[in-house]
């Protein structure tokens, strides 16, 4: 009986990937930025999963958030955040606390971000490079700083590394490569973008390596280019196909992935 258990055991990793309905799940998920684009596809993708227990969507102006607001589930929480504010990131972590207190926070994903126009032979523009700064690189880890109590509540609570335990999620973007820099092909009003998401992912990897003895996993995806307001009409995939890939690959996440770059599908990404 035993050997059987093993066999199974066995079949089970080996296919892990393709059996998403086994897949260790966190049943509590926080999202930034998720009233439109692929926060809301994450959202949306999330609430499929059984395991989850609550969602907490932050979005930084709720009364204009119809595509978010009118879900119909009792596990989706609406919260204000606006991630430049630190007030209402605290506001916030306040009601996540509310809810879920000492059971923790299993996952939170910074995927609120903005893209400015910026080019090496523009006018300078510090204001330009501070606000996007700001929003994609300074925010996820005063969001990751503020909500640190609830994750390493969810961490302290021990078993396996992974989502189902305690992780963050920066979703970050190839453009923040510096390895695969291609500036020139299209992207050469990105400077800033770039700069702002290379610096997110070394703020991923510092978190890695600082909260490894807790058990708390870092990681940074590039979502693919995506239709949304930010990717465009012409972008390749749909939000609905980046955020189950998301989903699928943070669901094989274990100690090893801590400190990784990659793309949806789980390949790494050189930094
Ligand atoms: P969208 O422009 O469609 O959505 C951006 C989201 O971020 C919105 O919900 C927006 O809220 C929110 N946001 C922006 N600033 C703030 C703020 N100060 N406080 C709270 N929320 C804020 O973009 P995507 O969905 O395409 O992008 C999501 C993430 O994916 C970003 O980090 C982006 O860099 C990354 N990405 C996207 C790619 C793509 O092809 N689409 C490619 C690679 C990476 P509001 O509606 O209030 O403005």
């Amino acid at each position: 009986c035993s050997a059987s258990v093993l066999v199974q055991l066995l079949v089970v990793n080996r296919f892990r990937r393709l059996l998403p309905s086994v897949m260790p799940h966190p049943s509590t998920v926080l999202i930034t930025g998720a009233n439109r684009g692929i926060g809301l596809g994450l959202v949306k993708e999330y609430l499929k999963v059984g395991a989850i227990k609550h969602i907490f969507a932050t979005t930084r102006n709720p009364d204009k958030a119809e595509d978010l607001t009118q879900i119909q589930d009792n596990r989706l929480h609406v919260l204000r955040m606006d991630v430049q504010d630190d007030s209402s990131i605290k506001e916030a972590f306040d009601q996540v606390n509310r809810v879920i207190g000492d059971e923790g926070l299993n996952l939170l994903i910074n995927n609120a971000g903005i893209w400015t126009s910026y080019a090496v032979n523009e006018e300078p523009n510090r204001v330009a490079l501070q606000n996007i700064f700001n929003t994609n690189t300074t925010a996820p880890l005063i969001v990751s700083q503020i909500f640190l109590p609830l994750i390493r509540k969810s961490a302290q609570r021990g078993g396996d590394w992974g989502a189902q335990r305690a992780a963050i999620v920066n979703i970050s973007s190839g453009m923040g490569s510096i390895g695969e820099n291609t500036s020139g092909s299209g992207h050469n009003k990105s400077i800033a973008y770039r700069m702002s998401k290379a610096a997110l992912n070394q703020m991923m990897k510092t978190l890695a390596v600082d909260l490894e003895p807790e058990g708390i996993l870092s990681v940074a995806f590039c979502p693919g280019w995506v239709q949304t307001d930010m990717g465009g009409k012409s972008a390749m995939i749909t939000v609905d196909e980046s955020a189950a890939a998301l989903v699928n690959t943070i669901s094989t996440f274990d100690k090893q992935h801590t400190g990784a770059y990659l793309r949806r599908q789980g390949n790494k990404i050189e930094f």
